[in-house]
Protein backbone atom coordinates (compact mmCIF):
# COMPACT_ATOMS: atom_id res chain seq x y z
CA UNK A 1 0.00 0.00 0.00
CA UNK A 2 2.78 2.52 0.21
CA UNK A 3 3.73 1.67 -3.35
CA UNK A 4 2.71 3.46 -6.40
CA UNK A 5 -1.34 3.74 -6.80
CA UNK A 6 -1.40 2.15 -10.32
CA UNK A 7 1.28 -0.29 -9.46
CA UNK A 8 -1.00 -1.33 -6.14
CA UNK A 9 -3.83 -1.73 -8.39
CA UNK A 10 -2.12 -3.86 -11.58
CA UNK A 11 -0.84 -5.91 -8.28
CA UNK A 12 -4.51 -6.23 -7.06
CA UNK A 13 -6.12 -7.27 -10.28
CA UNK A 14 -2.91 -9.94 -11.20
CA UNK A 15 -3.87 -11.58 -7.65
CA UNK A 16 -7.34 -11.53 -8.77
CA UNK A 17 -6.68 -13.04 -12.31
CA UNK A 18 -4.52 -15.57 -11.17
CA UNK A 19 -6.97 -17.12 -8.06
CA UNK A 20 -9.48 -17.61 -10.59
CA UNK A 21 -7.41 -19.25 -12.87
CA UNK A 22 -5.93 -21.78 -10.65
CA UNK A 23 -9.92 -22.19 -9.60
CA UNK A 24 -10.68 -23.27 -13.37
CA UNK A 25 -7.73 -25.41 -13.67
CA UNK A 26 -8.87 -26.93 -10.59
CA UNK A 27 -12.42 -27.44 -11.66
CA UNK A 28 -11.22 -28.98 -14.96
CA UNK A 29 -8.71 -31.26 -13.45
CA UNK A 30 -11.95 -32.54 -11.32
CA UNK A 31 -13.82 -32.45 -14.35
CA UNK A 32 -11.34 -34.94 -16.20
CA UNK A 33 -10.83 -37.43 -14.07
CA UNK A 34 -14.80 -37.60 -13.06
CA UNK A 35 -14.54 -38.25 -17.08
CA UNK A 36 -11.84 -40.81 -17.38
CA UNK A 37 -13.47 -42.62 -14.30
CA UNK A 38 -17.16 -42.54 -16.06
CA UNK A 39 -15.28 -43.91 -19.28
CA UNK A 40 -13.76 -46.98 -17.39
CA UNK A 41 -17.28 -48.05 -15.52
CA UNK A 42 -20.07 -50.07 -16.74
CA UNK A 43 -23.43 -47.81 -16.77
CA UNK A 44 -25.53 -50.97 -15.80
CA UNK A 45 -23.99 -52.19 -13.28
CA UNK A 46 -20.95 -49.85 -12.20
CA UNK A 47 -18.55 -52.73 -12.15
CA UNK A 48 -15.32 -51.69 -14.48
CA UNK A 49 -15.93 -52.48 -18.41
CA UNK A 50 -14.22 -53.74 -21.08
CA UNK A 51 -12.60 -50.67 -22.03
CA UNK A 52 -10.79 -50.43 -18.40
CA UNK A 53 -10.17 -54.29 -18.67
CA UNK A 54 -8.10 -54.16 -21.81
CA UNK A 55 -5.90 -51.58 -20.47
CA UNK A 56 -5.86 -53.23 -17.37
CA UNK A 57 -5.23 -56.82 -17.65
CA UNK A 58 -2.01 -56.67 -19.76
CA UNK A 59 -0.49 -54.07 -16.79
CA UNK A 60 -1.68 -56.31 -14.02
CA UNK A 61 -0.37 -59.48 -16.03
CA UNK A 62 3.32 -57.65 -16.43
CA UNK A 63 3.55 -57.19 -12.95
CA UNK A 64 2.46 -60.55 -11.65
CA UNK A 65 5.05 -61.76 -14.23
CA UNK A 66 7.42 -59.50 -12.97
CA UNK A 67 7.06 -60.74 -9.46
CA UNK A 68 7.03 -64.20 -10.02
CA UNK A 69 3.25 -64.63 -9.05
CA UNK A 70 0.18 -65.94 -10.82
CA UNK A 71 -3.04 -63.91 -11.88
CA UNK A 72 -6.16 -65.94 -12.56
CA UNK A 73 -8.74 -64.93 -14.73
CA UNK A 74 -12.10 -65.82 -14.28
CA UNK A 75 -15.08 -65.42 -17.40
CA UNK A 76 -18.05 -65.85 -16.20
CA UNK A 77 -21.30 -66.19 -18.63
CA UNK A 78 -25.11 -66.69 -17.87
CA UNK A 79 -26.60 -69.36 -19.24
CA UNK A 80 -29.54 -69.33 -21.35
CA UNK A 81 -29.76 -65.50 -21.13
CA UNK A 82 -31.32 -65.02 -24.23
CA UNK A 83 -34.46 -67.54 -23.23
CA UNK A 84 -34.59 -65.25 -19.45
CA UNK A 85 -35.03 -62.62 -21.77
CA UNK A 86 -37.37 -63.67 -24.05
CA UNK A 87 -39.58 -64.82 -21.10
CA UNK A 88 -38.79 -62.11 -18.15
CA UNK A 89 -37.96 -58.84 -21.03
CA UNK A 90 -35.02 -56.78 -21.31
CA UNK A 91 -35.82 -54.91 -18.15
CA UNK A 92 -36.27 -58.47 -15.96
CA UNK A 93 -32.71 -59.48 -18.16
CA UNK A 94 -31.19 -56.29 -16.74
CA UNK A 95 -32.37 -57.43 -13.04
CA UNK A 96 -30.39 -60.16 -13.51
CA UNK A 97 -27.53 -59.00 -14.41
CA UNK A 98 -27.42 -56.48 -11.72
CA UNK A 99 -27.80 -59.12 -9.19
CA UNK A 100 -24.93 -61.00 -10.74
CA UNK A 101 -22.82 -58.31 -10.60
CA UNK A 102 -23.29 -57.78 -6.68
CA UNK A 103 -22.61 -61.02 -6.36
CA UNK A 104 -19.47 -60.55 -8.02
CA UNK A 105 -19.18 -57.32 -6.19
CA UNK A 106 -19.61 -59.01 -2.51
CA UNK A 107 -17.30 -62.51 -3.04
CA UNK A 108 -14.23 -60.69 -4.32
CA UNK A 109 -11.36 -59.61 -2.29
CA UNK A 110 -10.60 -55.93 -1.45
CA UNK A 111 -7.37 -56.17 -4.37
CA UNK A 112 -9.43 -58.14 -6.93
CA UNK A 113 -11.25 -56.64 -9.70
CA UNK A 114 -14.62 -57.16 -11.55
CA UNK A 115 -15.49 -56.25 -15.29
CA UNK A 116 -18.45 -56.72 -17.19
CA UNK A 117 -16.83 -57.56 -20.43
CA UNK A 118 -20.30 -57.49 -22.72
CA UNK A 119 -24.20 -58.43 -22.68
CA UNK A 120 -24.05 -61.03 -20.23
CA UNK A 121 -20.31 -61.93 -19.94
CA UNK A 122 -17.88 -60.87 -16.57
CA UNK A 123 -14.38 -61.46 -16.17
CA UNK A 124 -12.23 -61.19 -12.44
CA UNK A 125 -9.29 -60.71 -12.22
CA UNK A 126 -7.51 -62.88 -9.19
CA UNK A 127 -3.90 -61.39 -8.72
CA UNK A 128 -1.53 -63.32 -6.70
CA UNK A 129 -4.06 -66.80 -7.03
CA UNK A 130 -3.04 -70.11 -7.77
CA UNK A 131 -5.60 -72.42 -8.93
CA UNK A 132 -6.90 -73.81 -6.50
CA UNK A 133 -7.63 -70.87 -4.38
CA UNK A 134 -9.14 -69.54 -8.23
CA UNK A 135 -11.56 -72.62 -8.12
CA UNK A 136 -12.38 -72.25 -4.83
CA UNK A 137 -14.04 -68.65 -5.95
CA UNK A 138 -15.29 -69.72 -8.57
CA UNK A 139 -17.23 -71.99 -7.03
CA UNK A 140 -18.50 -69.82 -4.39
CA UNK A 141 -19.39 -67.56 -7.01
CA UNK A 142 -21.33 -69.91 -8.98
CA UNK A 143 -23.43 -71.17 -6.02
CA UNK A 144 -24.36 -68.17 -4.93
CA UNK A 145 -25.52 -66.66 -8.38
CA UNK A 146 -27.93 -69.75 -8.73
CA UNK A 147 -29.50 -69.34 -5.13
CA UNK A 148 -30.41 -65.61 -5.70
CA UNK A 149 -33.75 -64.76 -6.71
CA UNK A 150 -34.11 -61.51 -8.75
CA UNK A 151 -35.77 -59.13 -7.21
CA UNK A 152 -38.24 -56.73 -8.98
CA UNK A 153 -39.50 -53.60 -7.20
CA UNK A 154 -43.40 -53.81 -6.66
CA UNK A 155 -43.66 -57.24 -8.11
CA UNK A 156 -42.69 -60.84 -7.06
CA UNK A 157 -39.31 -61.93 -7.79
CA UNK A 158 -37.77 -63.45 -11.03
CA UNK A 159 -36.29 -67.16 -10.83
CA UNK A 160 -32.93 -67.16 -10.43
CA UNK A 161 -30.37 -67.25 -12.94
CA UNK A 162 -27.11 -69.91 -13.47
CA UNK A 163 -23.35 -69.49 -14.53
CA UNK A 164 -20.92 -71.04 -16.20
CA UNK A 165 -17.19 -70.46 -15.62
CA UNK A 166 -13.75 -70.62 -17.82
CA UNK A 167 -10.61 -70.02 -15.64
CA UNK A 168 -7.39 -69.80 -16.79
CA UNK A 169 -4.26 -69.32 -14.56
CA UNK A 170 -0.91 -67.48 -15.98
CA UNK A 171 2.29 -69.01 -16.59
CA UNK A 172 5.66 -66.88 -17.35
CA UNK A 173 4.57 -66.87 -21.09
CA UNK A 174 1.34 -65.61 -20.74
CA UNK A 175 -0.04 -62.83 -22.51
CA UNK A 176 -2.96 -60.83 -22.63
CA UNK A 177 -4.82 -62.57 -25.64
CA UNK A 178 -3.49 -66.24 -24.24
CA UNK A 179 -5.04 -66.09 -21.16
CA UNK A 180 -7.99 -64.84 -22.33
CA UNK A 181 -8.63 -67.36 -25.05
CA UNK A 182 -7.68 -70.02 -22.50
CA UNK A 183 -10.35 -68.88 -20.22
CA UNK A 184 -13.17 -68.68 -23.11
CA UNK A 185 -11.73 -71.86 -24.37
CA UNK A 186 -12.71 -73.74 -20.80
CA UNK A 187 -15.84 -71.42 -20.75
CA UNK A 188 -16.65 -73.07 -23.97
CA UNK A 189 -15.91 -76.12 -22.46
CA UNK A 190 -18.56 -75.76 -19.40
CA UNK A 191 -21.21 -75.16 -21.31
CA UNK A 192 -20.67 -78.39 -23.68
CA UNK A 193 -20.55 -80.31 -20.49
CA UNK A 194 -24.00 -78.93 -19.45
CA UNK A 195 -23.45 -74.98 -17.86
CA UNK A 196 -23.90 -73.95 -14.17
CA UNK A 197 -20.10 -75.36 -13.94
CA UNK A 198 -17.01 -74.24 -13.58
CA UNK A 199 -14.12 -75.42 -15.80
CA UNK A 200 -9.85 -75.11 -15.91
P1 LIG B 1 -25.44 -69.63 -23.39
O1 LIG B 1 -25.99 -70.40 -22.24
O2 LIG B 1 -24.84 -70.52 -24.42
O3 LIG B 1 -24.50 -68.54 -22.97
O4 LIG B 1 -26.69 -68.92 -24.13
P2 LIG B 1 -27.17 -67.42 -24.02
O5 LIG B 1 -28.60 -67.38 -24.44
O6 LIG B 1 -26.86 -66.87 -22.68
O7 LIG B 1 -26.22 -66.70 -25.05
P3 LIG B 1 -26.55 -65.84 -26.31
O8 LIG B 1 -25.24 -65.24 -26.74
O9 LIG B 1 -27.33 -66.61 -27.33
O10 LIG B 1 -27.50 -64.69 -25.80
C1 LIG B 1 -27.05 -63.64 -25.01
C2 LIG B 1 -28.22 -62.71 -24.78
O11 LIG B 1 -27.85 -61.63 -23.92
C3 LIG B 1 -28.74 -62.08 -26.05
C4 LIG B 1 -28.91 -60.62 -25.72
O12 LIG B 1 -30.17 -60.17 -26.04
C5 LIG B 1 -28.72 -60.56 -24.21
N1 LIG B 1 -28.13 -59.32 -23.73
C6 LIG B 1 -26.95 -58.76 -24.08
N2 LIG B 1 -26.74 -57.60 -23.42
C7 LIG B 1 -27.85 -57.41 -22.64
C8 LIG B 1 -28.23 -56.38 -21.72
O13 LIG B 1 -27.53 -55.39 -21.47
N3 LIG B 1 -29.42 -56.52 -21.10
C9 LIG B 1 -30.24 -57.59 -21.34
N4 LIG B 1 -31.39 -57.68 -20.68
N5 LIG B 1 -29.90 -58.56 -22.21
C10 LIG B 1 -28.72 -58.48 -22.84
MG1 LIG C 1 -22.21 -64.97 -23.89
MG1 LIG D 1 -24.80 -66.74 -22.02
Amino acid sequence: QTAHPIAYNLLCLLTRWMKANTQKIINDQFQISELTNQANIDGLTGLYNRRWLDNALPRMLAQMIDVGQTLCVLIIDVDHFKNYNDLHGHQGGDLALITTSNVLRCHIRSYDFAARIGGEEFMILLPNTVLSDGIGMAERIRIEIEKQHIAQPGASPLPNITVSIGLAVSDSDSSYESLFSAADKQLYLAKQSGRNCVRY
